[in-house]
C-alpha cells in the first residue's frame, strides 16, 4: 500500500481527526515560511524574522517592526486565498471527521476555508488593539496604516498575535490539549517543529497514528507511523471525502 492510500485508510477509519500546522500549510497560497527552502531566513535582513517579531523589538523599534510586518506578512496575507489543504480540513471538518484544526499561523486561511474550531497558538493578524484604549479592531487599520498604526487616542496598534518572548493564551492551550489528547489520528503538516512550546503539545497525542506531511525532515519523523515528503496541499487533495 502506498502512504497516500495508507493515508486515506486512517482518515476513513478516523472520527476525532486533528490537524496540527505551520507556515508550510500557506505556501501553497503564496505566504512565506520562515524555514523552507524559499523561507524568510533565507531573505538577507539586517535582523532575523524572530528578532524583529518578538515583544521587545516590536516595543523599542516599532517603525522598524511594521516595515517589516507589513511587507511580508501584512501585504502577502491579503493578497492570499486558502489552498487545497486548507479546503479539505474544513470539508473533513463539515463531514464530522476532525475535531480541530491547530495552527501557528496568524492567516486566517482555514477560518476563509470554512474551518470552525481553529485554534490559534499565535493569535491573528486580523485582530488588532489599540495599546492604550483597548479599541479593536480590524486588519485594516494596520493594512492602510502609513508607519506605525496610531487609534485617534494616539496609542499604538498592536497586532493580536504572540510575539516571540510572549506567553500563549491560557484558554488556547487547555482547548489545544484536550483536542489532541482526545485525537484518534493526529495528522501534522507545513511546520518544522522548532517552536516551542507550540511543537510540545503533540507529546499529549496518546494514539499510534501519528502522520507527518512535510517537505523536509522533522524530530517527529521517528515518532510518526506514517510519513510523506510532499506538498501538503497536493497530499490532501488526493484524499477522497
Ligand atoms: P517554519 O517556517 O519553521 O517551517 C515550515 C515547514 O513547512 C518547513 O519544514 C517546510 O519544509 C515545510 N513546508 C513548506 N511548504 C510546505 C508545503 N507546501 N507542504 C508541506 N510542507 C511545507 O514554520 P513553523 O513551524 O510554522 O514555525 C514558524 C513560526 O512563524 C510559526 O509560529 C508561525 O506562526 C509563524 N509564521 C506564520 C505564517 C503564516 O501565518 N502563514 C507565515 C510565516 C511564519
Amino acid at each position: 500500500m502506498d502512504t497516500i492510500q495508507t493515508l486515506q485508510q486512517y482518515i476513513d477509519q478516523s472520527s476525532r481527526i486533528v490537524f496540527f500546522g505551520g507556515a508550510g500549510v500557506s505556501t501553497e497560497s503564496g505566504i512565506k515560511d520562515f524555514r523552507g527552502v524559499d523561507g524568510l531566513y533565507h531573505l538577507k535582513y539586517k535582523y532575523n524574522p524572530e528578532t524583529i517579531l518578538s515583544h521587545s523589538f516590536f516595543l523599542s523599534r516599532p517603525d522598524e517592526f511594521y516595515e517589516f510586518y507589513q511587507d511580508k506578512i501584512v501585504q502577502p496575507t491579503l493578497a492570499a486565498a486558502p489552498n487545497t489543504a486548507h479546503r479539505v480540513l474544513a470539508q473533513l471538518e463539515q463531514a464530522g471527521k476532525l475535531t480541530a484544526v491547530v495552527t501557528q499561523n496568524i492567516d486566517g486561511l482555514h477560518q476563509m476555508a470554512g474551518s470552525q474550531n481553529v485554534l490559534e497558538l499565535h493569535g491573528s493578524i486580523h485582530r488588532n488593539y489599540c495599546m492604550q484604549c483597548g479599541q479593536k479592531y480590524g486588519l485594516d487599520a494596520v493594512s492602510n496604516a502609513d508607519g506605525v498604526p496610531r487609534y485617534h487616542c494616539g496609542g499604538m496598534f498592536r497586532p493580536d498575535v504572540v510575539l516571540y518572548e510572549e506567553p500563549l493564551d491560557e484558554t488556547i492551550i487547555t482547548k489545544t490539549v484536550q483536542a489532541i489528547s482526545q485525537a484518534d489520528l493526529l495528522i501534522v503538516g507545513g511546520t518544522s517543529l522548532t517552536v516551542y512550546p507550540a511543537a510540545g503539545f503533540l507529546d499529549f497525542y496518546q494514539g499510534n497514528r501519528l502522520v507527518v506531511i512535510n517537505l523536509d525532515n522533522t524530530s517527529y519523523d521517528s515518532k510518526a507511523a506514517l510519513t510523506i515528503n510532499g506538498k501538503i496541499g497536493e497530499v490532501l487533495g488526493k484524499i477522497k471525502l
